[in-house]
């Protein structure tokens, strides 16, 4: 469900070199990175019992 963006990578990011690379590597923007953590996060989550 990532977006997808390769644009927008800062050249000091942790995956620029990565993708410089390997232009095929996978590359997940700090949005989806963001929302992708929450949704982890929000799986474990136990759900209540109403
Ligand atoms: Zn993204």
């Amino acid at each position: 469900m990532m977006c997808g963006r390769k644009e927008g990578i800062e050249k000091d990011h942790v995956e620029y070199r990565k993708i410089q690379k390997n232009p095929k590597a996978v590359f997940i923007c700090s949005l989806c990175m963001a929302r992708t953590f929450h949704e982890a996060k929000e799986g474990q989550k136990p759900h209540k019992p109403m």
